[in-house]
């Protein structure tokens, strides 16, 4: 890497952000694109978020990552916001435009062009939601435009619950139904697609699923964990077990990062060099 005057400077703003691997994607990208950019974390403690995002416009810094625990508080500091990340609630990504910044959501799109690329159908399909947190409503959100019907299962169902509403009030039909975890054995005798929203199972917990009944599995076509760290989680290997493919959320963060370095720099990412800096990812979870 090549850093001179003209390097424009891209980064993360997260509390923690030790642990991130966006570097890798994109200073990569800038690698293989032959962009004369940097990127960077940025430690940034919730009560300096505004602060930040008014001193990387003061710093001409050209866009940003955002994560936890700022995903949500962001939009009150921003110049604009999206129609899809206002209407999930979190932003991930800043857009440098006149006057400050506008804020997109790529996780969800980068999840929607994950699945894509993994031959993953979401039209028609009938879809089992894992869990109730802040990506569970997002993929909810998203999966509303696609999903012929939606169940969501929950430890804490009130929160599957409030999220349904939500849903269902914006499609104004009863797509998602919302069910307690422990009531998975309700759902109707179908083959569906799962996805896997929960912490269960994430590094160093790698031996547990949010479910281990292999009568759950049985119903599963496909399951996607959207945990990539460890690569083959224990609910990815009770869907193999029982027939099923199993995908884990790598490439969603890598489309999510695609998606974010092409808004800042107004190019498309071929699938060619998505695959080699997925390579890349992969060898260094
Ligand atoms: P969150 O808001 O904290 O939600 C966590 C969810 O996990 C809740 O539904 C919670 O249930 C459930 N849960 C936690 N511990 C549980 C347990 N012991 N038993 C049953 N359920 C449990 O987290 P989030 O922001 O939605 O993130 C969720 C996951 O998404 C993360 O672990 C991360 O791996 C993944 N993720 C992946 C990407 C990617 O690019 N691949 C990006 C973002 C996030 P309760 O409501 O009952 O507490």
């Amino acid at each position: 890497m090549n850093l001179d005057g003209k390097t424009r400077v891209c980064g993360l703003l997260g509390y923690p952000v030790e642990h991130t691997r966006s570097p890798l994607i994109h200073n990569y990208l800038a690698e293989l694109t032959g962009i004369n950019l940097a990127y960077l974390p940025f430690l940034t403690e919730p009560e300096r978020l505004k602060a930040a995002v008014e001193g990387a416009y003061a710093l001409d810094i050209l866009g940003l990552n955002v994560t936890i625990p700022h995903k949500e508080k962001v939009i009150a500091h921003l110049k604009d916001t999206d129609p899809l990340a206002a209407r999930i609630g979190a932003v991930n990504t800043l857009v440098r435009v006149e006057g400050g910044y506008k804020g997109y959501n790529t996780d969800m799109p980068g999840l929607y062009r994950a699945m894509l690329n993994d031959g993953v159908k979401l039209k028609d399909e009938t879809i089992v939601i894992l869990g109730a947190g802040g990506v569970a409503r997002a993929v909810a959100v998203m999966l509303a435009d696609h999903a012929t019907k939606i169940y969501m299962l929950n430890r804490t169902v009130e929160k599957a619950k409030r999220i349904a509403e939500e849903v269902n009030a914006y499609v104004e039909s009863p797509l998602v139904t919302p069910l307690p975890l422990s009531a998975y054995n309700e759902l109707p005798d179908a083959k569906f697609l799962a996805i896997q929203t929960t912490n269960v199972g994430m590094y160093p917990h790698m031996k547990e699923a949010v479910i281990e009944d292999p009568a759950f599995y049985a119903h599963i076509h496909t399951g996607y964990d959207l945990i990539f760290n460890p690569a083959k989680t224990r609910f990815m290997e009770l869907v193999e077990e029982a027939g099923g493919l199993a995908y884990n959320g790598l490439k969603m963060l890598l489309y999510q990062g695609i998606i974010a370095y092409e808004l800042w720099n107004n190019v498309q990412i071929s699938e060619e060099d998505a695959k080699k800096v997925y390579d890349r990812l992969r060898t260094s979870v």
